[in-house]
């Protein structure tokens, strides 16, 4: 009582203290709980369909830095038909000395064996694609073989402790409906081919790349021939005076899954 009848004699009543008491537990009990979500906020999260296990996976894959190929001039190198474990690692090692980018379509049979370089590739920054099992025409082949092909390679890619692709370049760029409509992944074709597995002369690569560079380009080499590796330092070397040398994901912007056959932006 003596001290109630103090603090009614002062500026705090006991009615005031219990009222910012209150306040502070209700104030503090808001800070430390969970993030509220309400009905409005949960109704805006958008639902995502997955079509198969592989875009589920490729959905997690982290992007490059956004850079705007729209506004820059861009061109994207691509590597198909290895690894290879004498071509590959000369390939990798002028890309990582330009500090260049580029996106290596991997046939799934040449993995084994070979899982260290893919660690190699991801640790690098490289893009990694599927270019099939057996690097055998798909048009030919029956809906349940196509999709064998990818999903086999799909899963020696992961096992190699890499992300799975999101995608997918068809051998000799044969593509129809049927295989479209079989392969869960974005399909990536080119408008650039200096044929450089039909020649022994890097100087012939390097003029039909230099030739034929313009923005938007995606060029198609492979990393299984010396002479591709032999061509690469001299065409980085040109291609840096005019170009943002990027991954096929950085140049086309493609969003995971995104249905179609790309050729170039
Ligand atoms: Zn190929």
């Amino acid at each position: 009582m003596w001290r109630f009848r103090k603090f009614s004699l002062g500026l705090v009543r006991p009615q005031t203290v219990t009222a910012l008491l209150a306040a502070l537990l209700v104030i503090g009990g808001f800070l430390l709980s969970p993030k509220i979500i309400r009905p409005a906020q949960v109704a805006s999260v958008p639902i995502i369909r997955p079509i198969s296990p592989h875009m589920v996976k490729a959905a997690a894959i982290e992007l490059p830095a956004p850079l705007d190929c729209g506004k820059v001039p861009c061109i994207a190198l691509t590597f198909d038909d290895g690894p290879s474990p004498e071509i590959t690692p000369q390939v990798l090692d002028i890309l990582d000395r330009h500090h260049v980018k580029a996106t290596f379509f991997l046939i799934g049979s040449r993995v084994p064996g070979n899982e260290a370089l893919l660690r190699r590739m991801h640790a690098d920054g490289q893009e990694i694609g599927n270019h099939s099992w057996s690097h055998r025409d798909m048009t030919t082949l029956s809906p349940d073989e196509v999709e064998q092909e990818v999903s086999q390679t799909q899963q020696v890619i992961a096992a190699a402790g890499v992300p799975v692709p999101r995608l997918f370049r068809p051998p000799y760029g044969a593509v129809d409906e049927m295989v479209r409509s079989h392969v869960p992944l974005t399909v990536l074709a080119w408008n650039v081919d200096p044929e450089d597995w039909n020649t022994k002369k890097p100087q012939k690569i390097i003029d039909e790349v230099l030739s034929h560079a313009k923005p938007g380009a995606i060029v198609d080499m492979h990393d299984i021939r010396q002479p591709s590796a032999d061509a690469l330092d001299p065409i980085l070397t040109s291609l840096e005076q005019s170009y943002r040398i990027v991954t096929v994901s950085q140049l086309l912007d493609i969003p995971s899954g995104q249905p179609g056959v790309f050729y170039g932006r």
